[in-house]
């Protein structure tokens, strides 16, 4: 079983080099951490969101788990604890942390089991966890995907930080992607949803706090993509976009829907 091997030989590497980097970059960052976004993103071993954003020590907190889903509030009652909104309040509430990103994926192994277990209704929890937990969490997914599938052109609506933030989006609207890369943007989308369920956030989502984004990395081009609210779909991050998605980060003001 070479997997060991592997990561020890890594261990012995990072000892002889970058340990040396990091160590001041640690020291400087304990009495005065600032990081300044909660990442929620696959545990898919291809997906690196500290490399292809390029951060650093002290940047960012992450959460990962299978199909970067955030439960809602709703499903969060009784004696059922969840890591995420755990992670939520360190992050938003005891860190002051100001964004709060979801960074889902193409070719998400969770977004295609959940895409073939759409139509199953019941899961046993003790023997297939996995598909009991994207059944769980990932059931208002596929129901906002429902029109995607559909071949629906109307954009999709999703609350943003609180009603008065909801927005709009096109899914895919060049039909670039697969039917489950469709499934995990929408996915993506869900989640900023489901994070302003909860009532600990309510204040700082209503006085522009913390704000709420979606990421989506497209892994065989090693493209990323930020949803823009402005032009209501995921926008490739380029020399070109970038100052545009800056502004409408930015500037993220409401963008009230006519019902
Ligand atoms: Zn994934």
């Amino acid at each position: 079983m070479p997997g060991m091997e592997k990561l020890l030989r890594g261990v012995l590497r990072y000892r002889n080099g970058v340990r040396q980097e990091l160590i001041p970059q640690f020291e400087r960052v304990r009495d005065n951490p600032e990081p300044t976004a909660i990442l929620f993103t696959c545990m898919d071993s291809r997906m690196l969101p500290t490399r292809f954003c390029q951060t650093n020590v002290g940047d960012m907190f992450m959460v990962r788990n299978a199909g970067n889903l955030i439960p809602h509030s709703e499903l969060f009652c009784g004696d059922s604890l969840n890591t995420e909104p755990a992670a939520l309040e360190l992050a938003c509430i005891k860190n002051d942390i100001n964004h709060v990103i979801v960074c889902g994926h193409s070719d998400c192994k969770a977004m295609n089991c959940l895409y073939g277990i759409r139509n199953v209704t019941s899961h046993d929890k003790d023997k297939n966890p996995f598909a009991a937990w994207l059944a769980k969490f990932g059931k208002a997914s596929l129901n906002a995907f429902k029109e995607v599938e559909r071949g629906s052109k109307s954009p999709l609506k999703f609350t943003g930080e609180t009603p008065k933030h909801n927005f709009e989006a096109f899914i895919d609207p060049d039909d670039k992607f697969g039917i489950e890369d469709k499934l995990s943007q929408v996915n993506c989308l869900q989640q900023l949803q489901n994070i302003s369920s909860y009532g600990f956030l309510k204040d700082r989502l209503e006085s522009g706090r913390v704000r709420l984004h979606a990421m989506w990395f497209d892994i065989y081009a090693g493209d990323v993509y930020l949803f823009s609210r402005q032009a209501k779909r995921f926008v490739e991050i380029n020399e070109e976009t970038c100052n545009d998605l800056l502004k409408d980060c930015e500037h993220q003001k409401c963008h009230p829907i006519e019902d």
